[in-house]
């Protein structure tokens, strides 16, 4: 038997996530009081435990969900829930770093696993808002660069559109810029309902799902891991999941993932009266970018100003500087819209250098995974992590497995 490191708690978002606030507290499920035997445990029941719980139970494959916190109650109540296949880097970008050929299945890897994640949403009654997806270049001198990325994706068959000067950038955004590449593809929901959705869906087809139990220690054998909760319960497990989110990077190799803070906003109801040019999902060239969402009453979510450190006290310190200086770019680049906080709050996030995601065996172990979806496009990346590791679960490969491996960072 061999022990394998445990994430570290950290503190992974404060103020006033508007989605806990919007739902409530009637979603509860139990600690674990008792050891049990699975197989397949997952650590972690945000968005991509949930997403990991579905996939395995609808293979048949027994799971067991352990979560610290309440459940959901992680980085996924902190999103804003833009749904994009856009990743990050743009594709011509991604493709010098990592060639074309593996650019390309990255970004078919991600379109595919947005429309699965709207198939989902569908058959488990927490349907996705479909929405169109707006990147704005944010400087005269990011237009060709744009421009490129719209005729490359058009190249390979992606549903984009390139709309040139200021007068064509404001019929379809709110945000003002020189040139913009619309998406068809895209989507946004309430991260919170969707992960209790799936829970919900999960516990019908066999699996059961802990609140409240923190995974202390792990130790591995060939035949699977046993993990040991804080309240000294054992979990024996055939296969291992580690979904533990942005707490995970401490157990990865240095420099794998960069912690940053990020901060969000939701104005007021009544904000606008209908959602602006079909409800566009919007963000910019820029990096790190502004970005903005239509939400139900009429309100608009916005985040950005992002800064490169992950220390929470520091992060929290900014919280009231950050909204103010939100509001003000709001106002002053989507004008005339007006901007009337009435939620914020600011949360750690992780980034990789390719702006992908972290989807591997662990070393050595076969048996266990990371399931660990990085960058803007987070939500999208834990779907395909569910599915990479069902197929490998199952003894089959998933077409995506060799993109996203820890040993390319
Ligand atoms: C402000 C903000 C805005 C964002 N906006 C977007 C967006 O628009 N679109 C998008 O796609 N993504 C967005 N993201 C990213 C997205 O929220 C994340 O990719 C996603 O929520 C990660 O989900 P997760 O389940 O992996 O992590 P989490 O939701 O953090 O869940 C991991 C869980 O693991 C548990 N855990 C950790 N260690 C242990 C342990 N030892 N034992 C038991 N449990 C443990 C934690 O308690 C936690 O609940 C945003 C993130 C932030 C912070």
């Amino acid at each position: 038997m061999a022990a394998q490191p445990v994430p570290h708690r950290i503190d992974l978002h404060s103020g006033v996530p508007y989605w806990l606030v919007r739902n409530g507290t009637n979603e509860s499920y139990p600690s674990l009081n008792h050891d049990i035997r699975t197989d397949a445990a997952i650590i972690g029941g945000g968005i991509t435990g949930a997403l990991c719980a579905y996939h395995l139970c609808e293979a048949g494959i027994g799971a067991v969900v352990l979560d610290s916190r309440a459940l959901a109650s992680g980085s996924t109540c902190a999103s804003t829930a833009l749904l994009q296949y856009d990743i990050d880097l743009p594709m011509h970008e991604l493709a010098k770093r990592i060639g074309i050929e593996r650019a390309l299945r990255s970004y078919r890897a991600s379109a595919e696993a947005l429309r699965s994640l709207i198939a989902i949403g569908e058959r488990i009654g927490c349907k996705l808002d479909l929405r169109p997806s707006v990147q704005v270049a944010s400087a005269r001198s990011h237009v060709r660069a744009l421009r490129r990325e719209a005729e490359l994706r058009m190249e390979h068959g992606f549903d984009v559109r390139f709309f040139a000067g200021p007068e064509e950038v404001s019929a379809i955004s709110p945000l003002a810029g020189p040139a913009a590449l619309r998406s068809e593809l895209g989507a946004q929901v309430d991260a919170w309902r969707l992960t209790h959705a799936l829970h919900t869906h999960a516990i019908a087809t066999g699996a059961k799902i802990f609140a409240h139990t923190h995974v202390d220690h792990i130790e591995r054998s060939t035949e699977g891991s046993t993990l040991t909760t804080r309240n000294g319960h054992r979990i024996q497990a055939d296969f291992l999941i580690h979904a533990a989110g942005y707490e995970t990077a401490d157990i990865l190799p240095s420099g794998a993932v960069s912690l940053h803070s990020t901060y969000a906003l939701v104005s007021e109801a009544g904000t606008l009266e209908e959602p602006w040019h079909d409800g566009a999902l919007i963000w910019e060239t820029a990096h790190p970018y502004l970005y903005m969402r239509t939400a139900p009453e009429g309100r608009i979510i916005l985040g950005g100003r992002d800064e490169k450190f992950r220390d929470p006290r520091l992060r929290d310190a900014l919280l009231r500087k950050k909204t103010a200086a939100l509001v003000d770019e709001f106002e002053e680049r989507c004008a005339p819209l007006q901007f009337v906080p009435e939620f914020a709050w600011c949360g750690t996030f992780g980034e990789t250098k390719d702006g992908l995601p972290i989807i591997d065996q662990v070393r050595d172990d076969p048996r266990s995974y990371f399931a660990l979806g990085m960058g803007g496009n987070g939500i999208t990346f834990s779907v395909i992590a569910a599915e990479v590791i069902r197929e490998g679960i199952l003894g089959r490969i998933h077409p995506a497995a060799d993109l996203f491996r820890l040993g390319r960072l």
